[in-house]
């Protein structure tokens, strides 16, 4: 089972693994902004896509 985060704006995952990450250490790793799309992310208005992943990327 993969947990992943992702942006609400580009979907691109953010984070993705076997933890869940509280969101909030997720977006200060990411700088609050989005690697890919460049959005602003923050805790108030971002709404984390939590998703559980079946399968393995393996
Ligand atoms: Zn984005």
């Amino acid at each position: 089972m993969t947990y992943e985060i992702a942006c609400m704006a580009c979907g691109t995952s953010l984070y993705s693994g076997f933890d869940l990450r509280p969101p909030g250490d997720v977006l200060k790793s990411a700088g609050f902004r989005c690697k890919s799309c460049g959005a602003k992310l923050s805790l108030e208005k971002f709404k984390v896509d939590v998703r559980k992943v079946d399968g393995s990327y393996s």
